[in-house]
């Protein structure tokens, strides 16, 4: 096999879409707000450059340039980032239910979830995408399509949060506010 940590990357990648679409195949859509272009493109650009830059730089040789070596306890320990991150991914959508939406938007039905990882991180969702940026960063060694996830992850999470924390500080209020107090945004606080 050419590159087998990018072959494990690619299966992680799968089993994240897998988790994802079963997650949310009874997700009932009641649109509020429309998407804009800012949070739409970089959700095209986050998928670019998580998913279809490794396809290709695994099947290809064309971004062989950019590639430099990794030592293989850093991969190995990359897997683990990865399996920690889908495991984050499954448990933030088991405790968000029919409150998720991929985009930043206020639902009809919407009820605010504490509970379970909420309970420690008002983004467990988004911790996870960054977790895996890192584990795609550390098995794939090659800089640029390395970094891309993280990169443009870090981007969208900028232009998504501000916006996602105003909605539902505006729909939950001071629930939303002392809630905020006691939990961190993708780390858990620290007392
Ligand atoms: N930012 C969260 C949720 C991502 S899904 C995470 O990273 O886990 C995006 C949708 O979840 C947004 O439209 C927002 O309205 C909703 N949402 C975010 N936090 C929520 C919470 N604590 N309770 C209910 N809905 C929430």
């Amino acid at each position: 096999m050419r590159h087998p940590f990018v072959f494990i990357y690619l299966i992680g990648v799968l089993v994240a879409w897998v988790t994802r679409i079963v997650q949310t195949k009874d997700h009932h859509k009641v649109r509020t707000t429309r998407i804009l272009w800012p949070e739409l493109s970089l959700m095209v650009l986050w998928f670019i450059a998580s998913q279809v830059l490794p396809l290709i730089y695994y099947f290809t040789p064309i971004f062989k340039f950019a590639n430099y070596s990794m030592p293989n306890f850093v991969s190995v320990i990359g897997v683990g980032v990865f399996g920690l991150a889908i495991w984050l991914l499954w448990r933030s959508h088991v405790d968000l239910g029919q409150n998720w939406s991929p985009i930043a938007e206020i639902q009809t039905q919407q009820v605010l979830v504490t509970q379970g990882v909420y309970r420690y991180l008002r983004h467990p969702m988004y911790s996870a995408h960054i977790l895996w940026g890192v584990a795609q960063g550390m098995l794939i060694a090659n800089w640029l399509v390395g970094s891309g996830g993280i990169i443009t992850f870090t981007l969208l999470y900028w232009v998504r949060v501000p916006k996602e924390e105003a909605l539902m500080q505006a729909r939950f209020g001071q629930h939303y506010a002392s809630y905020k107090q006691t939990t961190g945004a993708v780390i858990p606080k620290l007392l």
